[in-house]
């Protein structure tokens, strides 16, 4: 007897994506964090990338909780603090997630041979573009949705971000599931579910990036205000 053939799982295309992503983007705009992640875990599956910076496992906590084994996306530039790393691995072992590690084309000692040492000092919107967005945007294709850790609280260039939108540079739903949260609830549910959390935080660090490009913040009550010091830059462009 022959075995049925598998059916392969493909990603719908853009214009059905969109509509999903209108029509779910007015419906659960107040929606609870715990009622977005059930509703994208139905809605894609294994379609459903989650993308953590690794300052906190809430999102992936979440995340698992509604999708076990969920992918994880963890872009590793070459720049990290050893904490942020050691975060990653404990998220990946303490997590029901299937951890990614998302690396560039090329090692920092080949950008360095290439563009010159040291280039987020020079053109950090370079070095985000070749270690950060295009690495992304690579990770991300054969998903229909990712679901990123925003928060509107984060920075004033934040303070609109929607809890469910259409993304077009990546062609795919984007979910925010703690949008509205604020720091005393993403700390609230660290204790409840002890959760792993990035060392780095109780250092005062609440926003962490790369080393190179990482203070701890400038100005009071503006928690991304320590990134790229000294430049104009406040975002690495991932969600422009
Ligand atoms: Fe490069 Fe800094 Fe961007 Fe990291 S945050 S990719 S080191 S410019």
């Amino acid at each position: 007897m022959s075995a049925e053939p598998i059916e392969q799982w493909e990603p719908r295309g853009p214009a059905q994506l969109r509509a999903v992503a209108d029509r779910m983007g007015a419906q659960l705009a107040d929606a609870t964090a715990y009622e977005v992640l059930d509703w994208a875990a139905s809605e894609f599956g294994e379609g459903l990338a989650v993308a953590s910076s690794m300052a906190d496992a809430v999102l992936p906590h979440l995340a698992s909780r509604a999708l076990p084994g969920v992918d994880v996306l963890f872009l590793d530039t070459g720049y990290h603090f050893e904490e942020t790393l050691h975060t990653r691995d404990e998220v990946a072992r303490q997590l029901q997630v299937r951890m990614l590690n998302i690396e560039p084309v090329r090692s920092v000692p080949q950008q360095d041979a290439e563009f010159g040492t040291d280039l987020f000092g020079r053109d950090p919107s370079a070095c985000c573009r070749m270690r950060k967005i295009e690495p992304l945007a690579a990770a991300l294709q054969g998903y229909e949705a990712w679901a990123t850790g925003l928060r509107r609280s984060d920075s004033a260039a934040r303070a609109s971000t929607a809890t469910v939108a259409w993304d077009e540079r990546h062609a795919m739903v984007k979910v925010n599931p703690i949008v509205a949260w604020t720091d005393e609830q993403v700390a609230d549910y660290v204790a409840e579910h002890d959760v792993p959390v990035n060392p780095l935080v109780e250092h005062g660090y609440p926003s962490i990036g790369c080393g190179p490009c990482t203070l701890r913040p400038l100005l009071t009550g503006d928690a991304r205000s320590g990134r790229w010091a000294g430049f104009a830059k406040t975002e690495c462009g991932l969600h422009s």
